[in-house]
């Protein structure tokens, strides 16, 4: 990213993140299930209302935690948006389950829910909406057909977090539903995660496969008196020095989203005009819908125009970029039968979307700077 005089992201930062750090060097607790860890468990329970809360060493590795967790079996079929990152797909493919790529609705990009019956069969598993850009996909509509057909669902809430549909947090709907801390986050710890787990009956064998597959959760509790390996497991907890870095940003995350508000507004304001003008589309917020204010985006005439477009951003000094790649079209998606034409809009949109500089540490002046060169722009 070097180079830029405004890159496109900047870790989140808020002040106390190396206070808690040298904390937990202090207690001598490097290792996972530390205080630090507990704490976020706990800020995020109690803010989402929801029975656990589970850190991880990423959004990737929660996602692989609830393919073992549902016990999904080679042949199995989970429906995913073919626009979304690699690992959405892959926690699954990992288990021998085939990815079912479903196309996105144009106007919030996110999976279009009247697909998704035509797209059920006696195999299917799992439906995986990914809340595209932290907005919320039509939860009612995918939960009642889940319900009705007895399919899981586990929501990729890796933009989502402190996002809310019809007044109910993200990430509280499905049986499960993951969260990433990864720099690029609204809030992060660099590389990390969470397994939210809303069923409870779940919370036992989640601690369980993150441990290696040992009780030795039950064993720190006092509830047996040894550990042993009881099930399949991996190491997915993250280092309490991690946790305390993430601790600092959890305890600020109203500041954070406020501040991504107001930047996520400004953009939103400016550019409407020049959008318009242009044929340029903005990002489309449903009215029951409260976005997570993960990113901005803008989809331009076509993939032409984009080119010439993050070109003129460079020049400026200023870096945009472009986003996901349809995964049915990529060299794995066309392993498991993808082929051109299968989800049209998706299609179109990874051609034409591209993002804007978006991070709290993001002065006025340079955001004016980057809305002043969008707008200089005519496609
Ligand atoms: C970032 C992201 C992930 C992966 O997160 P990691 O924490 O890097 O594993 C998964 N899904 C979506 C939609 C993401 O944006």
């Amino acid at each position: 990213m070097s180079g830029y005089k405004i890159p496109f992201n900047k870790p989140s930062f808020t002040g106390n993140e190396v206070m808690y750090m040298a904390h937990a060097i202090q207690k001598a607790h490097l290792s996972g299930d530390g205080s630090f860890t507990h704490s976020c468990q706990q800020i995020l329970q109690d803010l989402l209302q929801i029975p656990k809360v589970l850190l991880t060493t990423s959004c990737t590795h929660a996602l692989e935690m609830t393919a073992l967790l549902l016990d999904i079996q080679p042949g199995d079929e989970v429906i995913l948006p073919s626009f979304t990152f690699v690992s959405t797909a892959n926690a699954f493919a990992l288990r021998g389950a085939r990815p079912v790529f479903i196309d996105i609705r144009p106007d919030t990009l996110n999976l279009d829910e009247n697909q998704l019956e035509a797209l059920i069969t006696e195999r299917t598993k799992v439906v995986l909406p990914v809340h595209y850009a932290g907005v919320g996909c039509e939860m009612e509509r995918i939960m009642e057909i889940s319900r009705r057909y007895q399919i899981a669902v586990v929501e990729d809430n890796a933009h989502g977090l402190f996002g809310k549909y019809q007044n109910q947090y993200l990430g509280t709907f499905g049986t499960l539903a993951t969260q990433s801390f990864h720099e690029t986050k609204n809030i992060t710890c660099g590389e990390g995660g969470a397994l939210l787990i809303n069923d409870p009956r779940l919370i036992e064998r989640a601690e369980i496969l993150r441990e290696k597959g040992t009780n030795r959760s039950r064993f720190f509790r006092g509830q047996v008196d040894k550990y042993t390996w009881v099930d399949l497991g991996s190491s997915y907890l993250p280092s309490d020095m991690l946790a305390a870095y993430l601790f600092a940003q959890l305890e600020n995350w109203e500041s954070i989203q406020e501040r991504r508000r107001q930047i996520w507004e400004t953009y939103d304001a400016e550019l409407q005009d020049w959008a318009t003008e242009n044929g340029v589309s903005t990002p489309c917020i449903p009215a029951d819908v409260h976005q997570a204010y993960h990113m901005y985006y803008l989809l331009l005439p076509d993939l032409t125009s984009r080119t010439a477009f993050i070109e003129h951003m460079k020049q400026a000094g200023i870096l945009s970029v472009f986003h996901y790649q349809p995964l049915h079209l990529s060299e794995m998606g066309r392993k498991f039968g993808g082929k051109e034409g299968d989800c049209p809009v998706t299609e179109e949109v990874s051609d034409r979307l591209v993002r804007l500089p978006f991070y709290n540490s993001l002065e006025m002046n340079e955001q004016e700077l980057v809305i002043d060169t969008v707008t200089a722009f005519h496609p």
